[in-house]
C-alpha cells in the first residue's frame, strides 16, 4: 500500500472501544469474541472462539494489521478452530462498504508493550500495597497511543516501528513530554529519556500530528524548564495541543509531600505563564494550543475559561475542559430541559427523598452547580475524601467503596445516593476491590436506595429520573 492516508484506521481510532487488552496474551492471533450474522466472517464459517491468525499471511497482532491489511474488498485470513485444532486459510470478500462482521477481545493481541521508564511522579508507585495488580500495569505501547488515545513516552521504540508508525500515518499520536531539557528528562523519566525525543522528532518530521502531555511536577519540570518546553510546543505546530496537569500524589510514597492543590499562588503562575503562549498561538495558528488541566483553575480558585478556548476538547479524557464542559452542560439543561428539572425536583419532594450526589472532592463545584439547577433543596453533592490513596487525590473516578463507607452516614432512609459510574472498573469493582452489588447492598442496609449514573448533569438528571418512577 503507498497512500499516505488510511481511513478505515483513522475512523477506527476515533470510535474503538476503552481499553481491553487481549486475554490471552500467549496464544497466537485475536481471539473473536462476535460475528454479526449473515456478514462476510459468518459466510466463511468464522465463529467466536476461534483465532484469527495470519491476515494477508501477517501475523495478527493489533488492531492495527487488521484495519490496515483488511481495508480492501477481499483479503485472506489464517484461522485456528480450537475445537478440532486445526487451522485452515480462507478468503474472504466483502461489498464496498461493508463490515466484515468480527470483533476481537482487544486492540493488541501479541501483548503489551511495557515501559522502560522510571518517571519520578509514577502513579503505579504510588499505589497501596493491597492495589488491584492490574493497576499496576505499566503500559507504553504506541499502538494504543493511536488506537486508544493513551499517552506514550515513546522511551521503548525500535526504528523498525518507528517506520512502521512513519509508513501508515498513524497519526494523531498522544505522547507524554514532560521536559524538553536532556538532564530534566533523565532525571524526570531515567535513563531511556532521550530516545523517546529522538522518536518525537522523526515522527513530528514525517508529518504525524501529536497531542502532547506535561505532568508538571513543582520544583522538576516548572519555571525555566517549563518555558522551554512551551517553547519547543511553539517551534513544532504539529503538536496541536499541549495538556499540562499538575502532578498527583498519594500517601504510600515519601517523594512528595505537596502539588499545586496546595498552593493558590503557584497555581495563578501557571496559569499566568502559559498566557501569553495561549495568546499567541490564538492569533498565530487560530487555537488555543496550550492548555492546563482543570485543577489549576480550581486551585488557583479562578474560574474555568469559556469552551471556545478549548478548541474541540482534544484532551477532555486527560481532564483538559471537563469541568467546563459540566458547567455548560448545566446551563443547557436550565434552558432546554427546565420541564424535565422541574418533574424530577417534584418527585424528589413527593417522594421526601433527598439525593445524595456522591462525587470527589475536585468535582463538589461543578456538581453544586446541577444541585442548583435543581433547586439545590432536595440534592446536595456528597464529596468523599479519598483516604484511601491520600495525597492529593481528589477525583471522582478513584473514589473508593472504603471511604464512601466509613463517610456517608449510618442512617440512609429518605437518601437516594446517587454513585458515579466512573469509580467502578469494567467488572464493576472499584479500585479497592469491592463490587458495584456489595456497595448497593451495604447502602441499602442503611435504608437508602442506589443509582448509578455517569457524572455527566443529563445522565444524573436521567438517573434521577428512572430512580424515582
Ligand atoms: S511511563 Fe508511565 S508507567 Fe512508565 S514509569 Fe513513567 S509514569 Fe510510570
Amino acid at each position: 500500500m503507498t497512500e499516505r492516508t488510511h481511513p478505515t484506521v483513522a475512523s477506527y481510532a476515533s470510535s474503538v472501544a476503552p481499553y481491553a487488552p487481549s486475554r490471552h496474551p500467549d496464544s497466537d492471533g485475536a481471539l473473536v469474541v462476535s460475528v454479526l450474522p449473515e456478514s462476510p466472517a459468518d459466510d466463511i464459517g468464522i465463529v467466536p472462539g476461534m483465532r484469527v491468525t495470519h491476515v494477508n499471511g501477517k501475523p495478527l497482532t493489533d488492531m492495527i494489521v487488521w484495519l490496515w491489511e483488511m481495508d480492501g474488498e477481499s483479503a485472506e485470513l489464517t484461522v485456528y478452530d480450537p475445537r478440532d485444532g486445526v487451522t485452515e486459510t480462507a478468503a474472504i470478500e466483502r461489498f464496498a462498504g461493508e463490515d466484515w462482521g468480527v470483533d476481537f477481545d482487544g486492540a493488541v493481541f501479541d501483548g503489551m508493550r511495557t515501559c522502560v521508564n522510571a518517571c519520578l511522579f509514577c502513579f503505579m508507585n504510588m499505589l497501596p500495597k493491597e492495589s488491584r495488580s492490574s493497576l499496576s500495569i505499566r503500559d507504553d505501547d504506541y499502538r494504543l497511543s493511536f488506537l486508544q488515545g493513551n499517552f506514550v513516552t515513546l522511551t521503548n521504540m525500535s526504528d523498525r516501528e518507528v517506520s512502521d508508525v512513519i509508513e501508515k500515518m498513524l497519526s494523531p499520536m498522544n505522547v507524554s513530554l514532560h521536559a524538553v531539557s536532556p538532564e530534566v528528562r533523565r532525571r524526570l523519566i531515567g535513563r531511556n529519556a532521550a530516545r523517546g525525543m529522538e522518536v518525537l522528532e522523526r515522527l513530528l518530521e514525517a508529518g504525524i500530528e501529536v497531542h502532547a502531555q506535561i505532568v508538571l511536577c513543582p520544583g522538576l519540570n516548572d519555571g525555566d524548564e517549563l518555558r522551554a518546553t512551551l517553547d519547543y510546543v511553539e517551534a513544532h505546530p504539529g503538536i496541536t495541543s499541549l495538556a499540562i496537569v499538575p502532578l498527583g500524589f498519594t500517601k504510600h510514597q515519601s517523594r512528595f509531600t505537596s502539588s499545586y492543590s496546595d498552593d493558590v499562588e503557584a497555581s495563578r503562575a501557571v496559569v499566568d505563564l502559559i498566557a501569553p503562549y495561549q495568546e499567541r498561538a490564538r492569533r498565530t495558528r487560530g487555537h488555543t494550543v496550550f492548555q492546563l488541566g482543570d485543577e489549576f483553575y480550581v486551585d488557583a480558585d479562578m474560574e474555568v475559561p469559556p469552551a471556545e478556548t478549548y478548541d474541540g476538547f482534544p484532551q477532555f479524557y486527560d481532564g483538559i475542559g471537563m469541568l467546563r464542559s459540566f458547567i455548560d452542560d448545566v446551563e443547557r439543561l436550565r434552558t432546554e430541559c427546565a420541564d424535565d428539572l422541574e418533574e424530577v425536583h417534584a418527585a424528589l419532594l413527593d417522594d421526601r427523598t433527598d439525593a445524595l450526589l456522591v462525587c470527589g472532592r475536585a468535582a463538589r463545584g461543578a456538581f453544586q452547580t446541577f444541585c442548583e439547577a435543581l433547586g439545590g433543596d432536595v440534592v446536595s453533592p456528597s464529596p468523599i475524601d479519598n483516604r484511601y490513596f491520600g495525597g492529593n487525590v481528589n477525583v471522582t473516578g478513584l473514589t473508593c467503596a472504603c471511604d464512601l463507607f466509613a463517610q456517608l452516614s449510618p442512617d440512609l432512609s429518605a437518601k437516594l445516593v446517587v454513585l458515579p459510574d466512573v469509580m467502578f472498573n469494567y467488572d464493576g469493582v472499584t479500585l479497592d476491590g469491592v463490587h458495584r452489588d456489595e456497595i448497593v447492598r451495604e447502602l441499602e442496609s442503611r435504608g437508602g436506595s442506589v443509582a448509578i449514573s455517569t457524572p455527566d448533569p443529563r445522565q444524573l438528571l436521567d438517573a434521577l429520573r428512572r430512580a424515582l418512577r
